[in-house]
């Protein structure tokens, strides 16, 4: 772990990501059902956490979203990467596009991205696709009806794992009483 308390090693968050299984499921569904915060409160403090974390973790040193997932591209997207382009929004889908059985496009040759430079940098970074720019989804509201997308999400984003290990740190459920008495 780094001075900032931050981990930013990919095999070491997928480590904890799958040896945390059932720690996080249980704080997964103390967070919906019992965590006494209005949904409002809880995604300004998922967002203050967000900020905070982001603010010390460099995408570019990173690259595994663009590297590992498929990212949707809807027809706004390939209107705009094919005015990039120069071409027309039909030739820009045939020759990057393909559409999956419920109908969403995607990226025909990713994972990984074939904008993904091997700096990891964006190639088309303005005009990336909305998934893209959304990703990882920790600014938009309710997540505690995300939660779950958060945790599946934790072994491929070092952003999502420490904001969702910080939430954990602040917000760990009270020990459940035994039940015995002591003396
Ligand atoms: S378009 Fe850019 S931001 Fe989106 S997956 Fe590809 S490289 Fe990553
Ligand atoms: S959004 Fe997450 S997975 Fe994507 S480059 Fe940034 S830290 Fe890595």
């Amino acid at each position: 772990m780094s001075d900032d308390g931050l981990i930013r090693e990919l095999p070491r968050i997928r480590k904890f990501a799958e040896t945390n299984t059932a720690e996080d499921e249980s704080f997964r569904q103390y967070l919906k059902t019992r965590l006494p915060l209005s949904n409002n409160e809880l995604d300004g403090v998922v967002q203050g956490i967000t900020d905070a974390v982001w603010e010390k973790l460099d995408c570019t040193t990173c690259g595994n979203c663009c590297r590992t997932l498929q990212i949707v591209v809807d027809q706004k997207d390939a209107a705009r990467l094919a005015r990039r382009f120069g071409i027309t929004t039909q030739a820009f889908i045939e020759r990057y596009l393909a559409v999956d059985q419920d109908g969403l496009g995607y990226f025909r040759t990713s994972p990984p991205c074939p904008f993904l430079g091997d700096d990891n940098h964006c190639a088309v970074y303005e005009d990336r696709p909305r998934a893209c720019r959304d990703f990882p989804y920790l600014h938009e509201r309710n997540v505690r009806s995300r939660s779950y997308t958060m945790v599946e999400n934790c072994a491929t984003c070092p952003i999502v794992f420490n904001v969702w290990e910080r939430l954990k740190e602040r917000f760990r459920p009270p020990a459940r009483s035994s039940g015995k008495k002591h003396r």
